[in-house]
């Protein structure tokens, strides 16, 4: 059975005329990684366009978002969650969001370790949250060619999205995102559970 692969074309970086002419073609989902550029791109460009934010977010710029983000992708802390939920209470809305995970080898990328993100899901708080929908997993691989460590990357990732599911989302079928894959390995990823991808190089070239 092959499942049904979302594309977020990630306009980091690319202009609004780049962004315009994937949008013509039928594409709606885009990512953003900073907040000030995609404030702009958000007033300048159509409205039905559905923005995925996946960089960093700090938790004094979540109100800049919130009115119309789609989805929030790279939660790594519940600071950042809480602040989500109050700003979204306030616009009256409820906002997606993905919990980031870590499982690259460098220790320079973000997201939650694993333990973290187990201990933020039995704490529970969340599931007072009624303005914040947790989707799914979001994670980026070791930034290598290696087929192997990719793979044993992603599949770490999967096997985490399945306990969680199975712990504490097993009747809610919201929970369903696994967003990994990037230009570089975006066919390893869809080998190894990925049900969203975003790529930007390969969609925009270089930026
Ligand atoms: C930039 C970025 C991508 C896309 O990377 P490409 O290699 O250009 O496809 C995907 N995910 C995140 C979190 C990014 O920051």
């Amino acid at each position: 059975m092959t499942e049904r692969v979302n594309l977020v074309a990630v306009s980091k970086y690319h202009t609004e005329k780049d962004i315009l002419a994937a949008y013509s073609v039928g594409q709606r989902h885009f990512g953003e990684s900073r907040v000030q550029e995609l404030q702009i791109k958000h007033q300048n460009l159509p409205d039905d366009i559905l923005w995925h934010f996946i960089g960093h977010l700090q938790t004094n710029k979540v109100k800049y978002i919130i009115p119309y983000i789609y989805i929030i992708e790279s939660v790594d802390s519940l600071k950042l969650l809480r602040e989500i939920e109050k700003c979204a209470a306030i616009y009256d809305r409820k906002v997606n969001v993905l919990l980031e995970i870590h499982v690259a080898r460098e220790s320079t990328k973000t997201g939650l370790s694993i333990s973290q993100c187990r201990e933020l899901l039995a704490d529970g708080e969340w599931k007072e949250m009624s303005h914040v929908c947790i989707c799914g997993i979001m994670t980026m691989a070791t930034n290598t060619e290696d087929i192997d460590i990719l793979k044993e990357d992603f599949r770490t990732a999967y096997d985490f999205y399945k306990e969680v599911k199975q712990e504490f989302f097993y009747d809610n079928d919201d929970f369903s995102i696994r967003s990994w894959g990037m230009t570089h390995d975006y066919l390893v990823a869809c080998d190894n559970g990925s049900n969203q991808v975003r790529i930007g190089t390969a969609i925009f070239g270089d930026r």
